[in-house]
């Protein structure tokens, strides 16, 4: 419980995304500090006797550790490959137990979503994983009808899902940006967003690094609004009402004067830009230029 507080503590400042070393220094209990994750994804604090307190997801693959079909829960895959191996088993009995757990999912390598109180309520042996179920907090002090349960899990579990995606693309983009706009390279991670070239809404709109800009909050705005396109060769190109008007700083260095050049893209070939997905947003620019 003391775990749960503390978290929500962090959540309240606003800290939705937690550094390794933050949760390795955990936080203070009883005059010990406790921490939140160990060296293996399941993790048992000294302080617990037996049941694990979190799970934690590595970047190893895209999002091996989250996406079922169904959209109803987080799968977790065990330790090795051993269905009977301690870490397993007591993560098995969480389930047994109605434990409530915290469940840790890693956006980029040293940083992690926080979600609490999860439920281990499922094991698939042949798989090889669990599956988790997300709740709410008031779930740790009333005891409620199982069947509301599973349709507020489900529920709670899909936002959570959605939220992974947002702060995974997030993360990664910002990353392979190196925390700058591609447009002004303002170098705030607070003033930055991570930009979607072809709309998620869009088939071939992937939340991957390569369909994603970092722009800072007016870039973002500016480029959404069509206020300037951007063309397959990275070159920015700014609407001719925008250039023509006459204002202050703001329009002057973060419009005008950015017309004719070329964004900054990440020196890793993989992340850049896809020319081809720059092309189609560049059409949907040019025909609103044209009407
Ligand atoms: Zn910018």
């Amino acid at each position: 419980m003391a775990a749960f507080a503390w978290l929500r503590r962090e959540w309240d400042r606003g800290n939705d995304t937690l550094s390794r070393t933050a949760l390795e220094q955990g936080f203070e209990h009883r005059g010990q500090r406790v921490r939140l994750v160990g060296p293996q994804g399941i993790f048992k604090p000294r302080q617990i006797k037996h049941y694990p307190l979190s799970i934690t997801t590595t970047t190893t693959g895209p999002y091996t550790d989250s996406p079922d079909p169904s959209g109803q829960y987080l799968l977790y895959s065990y330790r090795g490959n051993d269905p009977d191996f301690h870490e397993n088993r007591r993560l098995r009995d969480t389930m047994r137990d109605k434990v409530p757990l915290i469940y840790f999912f890693c956006t980029v390598p040293g940083q992690y979503l926080a979600f609490a109180p999860v439920y281990v309520v499922g094991d698939d042996p042949r798989a090889l994983r669990f599956t988790v179920s997300v709740d709410d907090f008031v779930s740790l002090e009333y005891a409620r009808d199982d069947s509301d349960d599973a349709i507020r899990r489900g529920y709670k579990t899909r936002q959570v899902r959605q939220r992974i995606h947002q702060q995974a693309f997030r993360d990664r983009v910002l990353k392979a940006y190196r925390e700058r706009c591609s447009v002004c390279r303002l170098k705030h991670a607070r003033l930055l967003d991570a930009a979607h070239i072809v709309p998620d809404a869009d088939e071939s709109g992937d939340p991957i690094v390569s369909n994603g800009l970092s722009l800072c909050k007016i870039h973002h705005a500016a480029f959404d609004g069509a206020y300037f396109g951007i063309r397959p060769d990275y070159r920015i190109v700014v609407r001719p009402d925008i250039l023509a008007e006459e204002d202050g700083p703001m329009l002057k260095h973060g419009l005008q004067e950015i017309n004719g050049t070329k964004i900054v893209v990440p020196g890793q070939v993989g992340s850049r830009p896809d020319p081809e997905r720059l092309e189609r947003r560049y059409e949907s620019f040019s025909e609103q230029l044209n009407h």
